[in-house]
């Protein structure tokens, strides 16, 4: 054929010449830029990020990329902002008009307003699909011969996440690379699709950035909602993956709704559901509705998003980290990577569609929803008040700085005021007197709704089958003494007033005086101990210059730091200023009352050298949490030991070992437990969270006992059950909500303390914790009984009718003493998630103070 090519007519080879030239600049599709077809291989991240920014190179004048940050293990996070070419270059308009029609930023809409819809992929990390259809979105995007995409980039702007979690993606597409065989193998039992420990769901940390949202622990959540703040968008979806059994989710979703879901949001939740069935009808495709996802919890990608005016949308296609690229389902069908792909590329264009094709009426909505909250907020209370004085300085901070990363607005009352409110502490109404400089959050406010979510007593639950915990109230999560008030309340003052911190006037005193009450004052700790500073503290209040100091008060002795000369006291003075805690001085180590500096119950805190167990057998996120805390929040130094090799750790090494929540029969077996109680005996201290607790029960030695519901009252209704002869005729379609009788899925409880304990250092008589767990144990007969439930501790949130019981009478925080060391055991974990501040301190206490 190459031949007669000198034959053909000249205005042919100008055609010829001019389509080749097209080709050349048309866009290129996945598969031209990565070599293969999407779906026949997992994509790593860094070549996503390429065919990204390759699309952003070829239709510069309607895509921009924007680095929002960057992972804990150092990979880029992008947004790709889409859109028409007039728009584009607007952008910036176009979000100030946004933030005005919600009436965050003031002033008037300019010009045409497009709606605005952002688009999260791969949250969880081994759903690894998402990452690999947003290329293909992305590039029905971009090519200007879709003039279906570009339709609706008239009047509509799409941003996109490509990877939420590049860390945790990575992790698992990095093992199936290893793991898989040529080309896939569908075999279930392969082991391509058995994902080892700790799998690619949460990040760095172990944290499940799905359940982060509200609580922004996380570098990831932080970068992202900081933007995301910046643009509320009215519509955001986020792309999940679940079993391989199940087809695809999307909306209308599953009780409980929040009943803070406006009927708008529930209805055009509904409407994306119509646009989605359309496309999966049209191509056979099975789904379901109404099951399983419901919305109530505010951390997710649908709740938090929707308690910030947008409709918050799920997308769940099966497979996971089991399906890899093909899989076979018990109905015999083979699950491939490219069918999941082909439905979360329609679930997204159908999302696009109904954005742009209803996008005035969600416009107007949206200003409706931002109005509402403004004038007509909702719930029984117009303003939580936040006490000045009683808090520890730093927990208010603590408070304070989430609530700006929220862009909830606060100020000070400014002058004394009362009226009736909800005492949290109390569990009851009683008449509250506020003070000038009492912190104050009225729901006259952009932002209510979220607000009322985030800090109400009680979250009502329209149904119990629900995912996750049930009770989040902030005054209980921050550790502070708080109302909630009935009447309208505004600060006066919303300037922030600059945290005043007392600083000493002596120049070189005798000692420094720190009271020790938030997490602020552990890190100053950590921080002393770090620069070679020697720190006491006070096993009892005391009073000196007329000041009362309580239990755990830190002194910082210019004897025994003699080594550091001069700098001693700029050291001291610059970390208090560095954690903005107030540094008191004496020119005295003589008390008027309580024991003198130089008593034996001044005791001096060695620093501590920590272990942290890991690996197979223990939860992923539990350790995740202890890891977090140590390296990101007090930063700290901690040395992981995996499982596999801990009986060849020469634990003297140590001083603290810290067993987070997991199943430890195969790793602490006989001999390797002993080791761990002689080093115990010899002064180490063993601190067991959770379910390593339960572990040690009837283990010789620790005097941990499970606690059961009480025999008599479970005979008693046994023999009342025994009277029905119907008790068996259960109902089958009930099973779900039976089996929830028996849990407790995050509740608050107020637990008991002994204050007088170094393990409730900083507290008062009780602490409210977050209890999700009924393996709550006896009493210790042997050790401390730190932190108790009584009976009624209950304060909020869902707890099943069988184990009301089990969390009656039972201990939740014990110190046991053994030889020279002590085992500390936690039936609760204060860490959890990494979002419960007030649980920070305890669990300091328990690394730094107890047994020094
Ligand atoms: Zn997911």
């Amino acid at each position: 054929m190459r031949k007669s090519l000198k034959w053909l007519p000249v205005f042919m080879l100008i055609w010829m010449s001019m389509q080749v030239a097209q080709a050349q600049q048309r866009i290129q599709t996945p598969e031209q830029f990565l070599g293969y077809k999407l779906g026949e291989q997992f994509t790593f991240h860094s070549r996503v990020l390429d065919y990204v920014n390759y699309l952003a190179s070829q239709a510069p004048k309607r895509i921009k990329l924007q680095e929002y940050g960057k992972t804990y293990e150092g990979r880029p996070l992008v947004l790709a902002y889409v859109a028409s070419e007039e728009n584009l270059p607007r952008l910036e308009e176009i979000r100030g008009n946004n933030l005005k029609l919600a009436g965050v930023q003031q002033g008037q809409v300019q010009g045409n307003q497009p709606a605005i819809v952002w688009l999260s992929y791969n949250i969880h990390g081994n759903e690894s699909v998402s990452t690999e259809a947003v290329m293909q979105v992305l590039y029905e995007l971009a090519n200007p011969a879709n003039t279906q995409t570009q339709n609706w980039l008239k009047n509509t702007v799409v941003i996109l996440d490509p990877c939420v979690n590049p860390d945790g993606r990575e992790r698992y597409v990095q093992w199936y690379k290893q793991a898989a065989a040529q080309g896939g193998n569908a075999m279930p039992y392969a082991w391509e699709h058995n994902e080892p420990w700790p799998g690619g769901r949460p990040n760095h940390y172990y944290f499940d950035l799905n359940r982060d949202w509200a609580w922004q622990t996380q570098i990831e959540s932080k970068q992202r909602l900081a933007v995301y703040n910046n643009w509320l968008p009215q519509v955001h979806a986020d792309f999940h993956e679940m079993g391989v059994e199940a087809p695809y989710y999307f909306s209308p979703a599953a009780k409980p709704f929040h009943e803070s879901i406006t009927p708008w949001q529930r209805q055009f939740q509904n409407t994306i559901g119509d646009y989605n069935r359309s496309y999966f009808d049209k191509n056979n495709w099975l789904y379901f509705t109404r099951e399983s996802f419901d919305l109530f919890y505010p951390s997710y990608g649908d709740t938090w998003p929707t308690f910030n005016g947008a409709i918050g949308m799920t997308y769940e296609q099966g497979g996971s980290g089991r399906a890899g690229l093909a899989i076979k389902t018990q109905s015999g069908d083979t699950l491939t990577l490219t069918d999941r792909i082909a439905h979360h590329v329609a679930a997204s264009m159908a999302t696009m569609q109904a954005t742009s094709e209803k996008a005035d009426q969600i416009k107007q909505e949206f200003r409706k929803y931002y109005e509402n909250n403004l004038n007509k907020p909702g719930g029984n209370y117009k303003a939580f008040v936040v006490k000045a004085n009683g808090n520890g300085a730093g927990n208010v901070k603590a408070l304070t700085d989430y609530l700006d990363r929220q862009q909830i607005q606060y100020g000070y009352a400014g002058k004394n005021t009362s009226g009736r409110g909800f005492n949290y502490s109390t569990g009851k109404e009683e008449s509250v007197k506020v003070g000038e400089k009492d912190l104050v959050i009225s729901m006259y406010q952009p932002k209510s709704t979220l607000v009322k979510v985030l800090f109400e007593p009680n979250a009502a639950l329209e149904d119990s089958l629900t995912y996750d915990i049930t009770s989040w109230a902030m005054p209980y999560a921050f550790g502070v003494q708080a109302y909630a008030m009935k009447k309208k309340l505004e600060p006066q003052n919303k300037q922030q007033a600059a945290a005043t911190i007392a600083t000493p006037t002596i120049e070189k005193p005798y000692a420094y005086l720190v009271r020790w009450n938030s997490l602020q004052d552990l890190k100053f700790l950590t921080e002393l101990m770090k620069q070679g500073v020697k720190v006491r503290m006070a096993e009892k209040a005391f009073e000196t210059d007329k000041q009362q100091y309580a239990a755990g008060t830190l002194i910082i002795t210019r004897t025994g730091n003699e080594k550091l000369g001069d700098k001693f006291d700029s050291i001291v003075r610059d970390l208090a200023k560095k954690q903005t805690i107030d540094l008191a001085a004496t020119a005295t180590g003589f008390v008027s009352s309580g024991a003198d500096f130089g008593s034996g119950s001044v005791r001096y805190l060695k620093m501590p050298k920590v272990a942290l167990m890991t690996g197979e057998g223990v939860s992923p996120y539990a350790f995740g949490e202890v890891w977090h805390y140590f390296e990101q929040q007090i930063n700290y130094p901690v040395t992981a030991i995996n499982t596999t090799y801990f009986k060849n750790v020469p634990l003297h090494e140590f001083d603290v070992l810290i067993l987070p929540s997991g199943a430890y029969s195969k790793v602490l077996d006989e001999q390797t437990l002993e080791q761990v109680k002689s080093w115990v005996k010899s002064g180490g201290k063993l601190i067991a969270m959770e379910s390593a607790a339960a572990f040690l029960v009837g283990k010789k030695d620790f005097d941990l006992k499970k606690k059961e519901a009480d025999k008599a009252e479970e005979e008693k209704a046994k023999d009342k059950k025994e009277e029905n002869p119907y008790q068996y005729l259960k109902t089958y379609g009930d099973r779900e909500r039976e089996a929830l009788a028996e849990e407790v899925q995050g509740s608050v409880f107020r637990v008991n303390l002994d204050k007088s304990h170094p393990l409730a250092f900083g507290y008062g008589d009780t602490y409210f914790a977050l209890i999700r767990s009924s393996n709550t144990f006896e009493y210790l007969k042997e050790g401390w009984n730190v932190g108790v439930l009584k009976k009624n501790n209950y304060t909020t949130g869902f707890v099943g009718s069988a184990i009301k019981e089990k969390l009656q009478d039972a201990l939740i925080l014990g110190a046991q003493p053994m030889g020279d060391g002590q085992v500390i055991y936690m039936a609760d974990n204060p860490l959890f998630r990494g979002f419960w501040h007030s649980g920070k301190l305890m669990f300091g206490n328990a690394v730094f103070v107890v047994g020094q």
